[in-house]
């Protein structure tokens, strides 16, 4: 059997060294359009902001670490510029030589290019796009060539909040441009607030809802024009999103998306027989809602690239969709997400809660907070999405999540996990835990909740049961002050017709005070996410 895989960086090289682990007897070809395969593409900031500085640890594999391993021809500086899947051929393009390669099976891995929005000045010599190491070293080089003080990132997705860390370390004053309202387009916008507020105490410029719509290179430096003003800087990193690399395909019969992203069955097949695809190419299901859609991630393009390999030899395994479980760092925050956002639920019979949380027993030292979101199915309590802003603890609290959303988990098998515990790495109800305590308070009826958008009726009482120094701090307008543990005294001071709108800091003491309420015949809600959340949105 001969296999020709195209791209041999995640999805294609972990196709190569899958099939070989299957097949010794198969010929396989990796054509690789660049000069590097099998590289680190996910550590490329660190290398600019000099966290990585060795440049060998960028790449995992060499064309000839891969033939001495795994027998593979790895063939670089080789573009495939069309497929004829009638001859079962492919065509490549080697310096200015073209010739063909024909293939009993075809494994597609082409990935996503950056996205250049069509804006004037786009092309110029600062502006720079990172996928690979050329562009890393060729922005490295820059920046140590020329010494520039200002970078402009525009799109504030993972790559460019990377990026706008890594700059700030090397030492350049970052402005963040971002079309849409927040940064980090898996995060809903409240869960973003809390990552703005970490990123300008950062001394990182943010500014939302304005798109780019020129580029100006003088000779001193470069001006952006965008909607409403202008920002000066000395570079530009172009990461407004990615685009499947299948311009090759488009003349041939393999179906494709109108954005170009090549289709697959659940087998990874392509439409035509023998040709598989992987990674940032395909359009992937999404797990959790089943619609089509478009998540360019390294776990799923690796894992897809082992499943193709599988079935190119005769098994018939299936990827069952993609749920975009992605984390980033940011300087010492770390923000992770996982399954679907709110706008994502759009139209689905959901709710959310939130939980301002340690992540370790807060007696032993250490501990940080973490801000936690989880969406759930309200008819089922089946849990559908989460989203984490913190510092310790968050990886595995959204792995633990994920695996959830994976297995189907509802908030009742949330409330029985049995996590491993001690004071320095947890809490004997870890917070996984209480997102499933919550959520079940919520079905059962035991507790009614708001949200910090919800209209709170004109004849409701807004009460905060913080202490009266919170109080002072800062409060809903119009809201009264019980605090949580003079309540039961001070029930009087209520009236039972009114329905009650309860606030604490982070909605535990409300929550608190909801249960006293409740007892004591009153209809009350609490605030999910407390007045932490709702001050953030203002
Ligand atoms: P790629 O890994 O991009 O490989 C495709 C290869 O195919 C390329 O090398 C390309 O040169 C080659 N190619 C394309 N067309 C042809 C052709 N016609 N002929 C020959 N060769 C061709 N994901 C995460 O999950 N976590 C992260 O932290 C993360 N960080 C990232 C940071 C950066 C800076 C970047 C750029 C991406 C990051 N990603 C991250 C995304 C992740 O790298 C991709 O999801 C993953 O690499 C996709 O794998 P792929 O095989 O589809 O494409």
């Amino acid at each position: 059997m001969k296999v020709i895989i195209v791209g041999g960086v995640a999805g294609g090289a972990s196709a190569a060294a899958r099939l070989r682990r299957l097949d010794e007897n198969a010929q396989i070809i990796v054509f690789e359009r660049g000069d590097y395969i099998s590289y680190a593409n996910c550590g490329l900031p660190y290398y600019i902001g000099g966290k990585i500085t060795a440049k060998e640890s960028l790449t995992l594999q060499s064309p000839h670490s891969f033939k001495s391993r795994f027998n593979v021809d790895v063939r670089t500086l080789s573009e495939v510029i069309s497929v004829d899947t009638a001859a079962k051929t492919v065509t490549v393009r080697h310096s200015d030589k073209q010739y063909k390669e024909s293939y009993d099976k075809l494994i597609l891995s082409p990935g996503a290019a950056p996205l250049v929005p069509p804006i004037p000045g786009a092309d110029g010599s600062r502006v720079f796009t990172i996928r690979n190491i050329p562009d890393t070293y060729k922005i490295k080089d820059y920046i140590e060539t020329a010494s520039p003080k200002s970078a402009l990132i525009i799109g504030g997705g993972y790559i460019g909040t990377e990026m706008a860390e890594n700059l700030t370390i090397a030492g350049l004053k970052v402005t963040i441009a971002e079309m849409s309202d927040h940064l980090i387009a898996p995060l809903d916008l409240d869960m973003a607030a809390d990552v703005h507020k970490y990123l300008r105490e950062k001394g990182i410029d943010i500014i939302l809802n304005n798109a780019v719509t020129s580029l100006n290179d003088t000779h001193s430096n470069i001006k952006a024009v965008l909607r409403d003003r202008e920002v000066y800087c000395d570079m530009v990193i172009m990461s407004a999103g990615v685009r499947p690399d299948t311009k090759f395909l488009q003349d041939s019969n393999i179906a494709l998306t109108k954005k170009g992203l090549i289709k697959v069955d659940d087998t990874l097949k392509t439409s035509c027989d023998d040709v598989y695809a992987v990674g940032d190419a395909i359009e992937i299901k999404n797990f959790v809602t089943k619609q089509n859609g478009f998540i360019p991630l390294a776990g799923p393009a690796n894992k897809q690239g082992r499943i193709a390999a599988d079935n190119v030899c005769g098994a018939s395994e299936k990827y069952n969709g993609t749920q975009g479980s992605s984390i980033l760092k940011i300087f010492d925050m770390t923000v992770a997400a996982t399954g679907i956002n709110e706008s994502a639920a759009a139209g689905l019979d959901t709710d959310k809660v939130f939980l301002w949380t340690a992540s370790h027993a807060t007696y032993y030292p250490g501990a940080g907070f973490m801000n936690i979101k989880v969406i759930f199915e309200n008819k089922t309590g089946k849990i559908l999405g989460a989203q984490i802003v913190g510092r310790d603890g968050v990886d595995k609290r959204i792995d633990v999540l994920a695996a959830a959303i994976r297995a189907g988990m509802t908030a009742n098998d949330l409330a029985k996990l049995e996590l491993a515990y001690a004071p320095p790495y947890s809490s004997a109800k870890d917070p996984v835990n209480m997102i499933g305590f919550m959520i079940q308070n919520i079905l059962s009826g035991k507790v009614k909740q708001f949200h910090y958008n919800t209209p709170i009726p004109e004849n409701a009482v807004k009460l905060d049961v913080r202490t009266a120094g919170e109080y002072e701090r800062g409060h809903i307008d119009g809201a009264i002050n019980i605090p949580v543990d003079s309540i039961r005294q001070r029930l009087d001071e209520l009236e039972l017709s009114k329905p009650v709108y309860v606030n604490c800091q982070s909605g535990m003491r409300s929550y608190i005070a909801c249960r006293i309420l409740s007892q004591s015949g009153f209809d009350c809600y609490n605030l999910a996410g407390g007045y932490r959340l709702y001050s953030m949105q203002a």
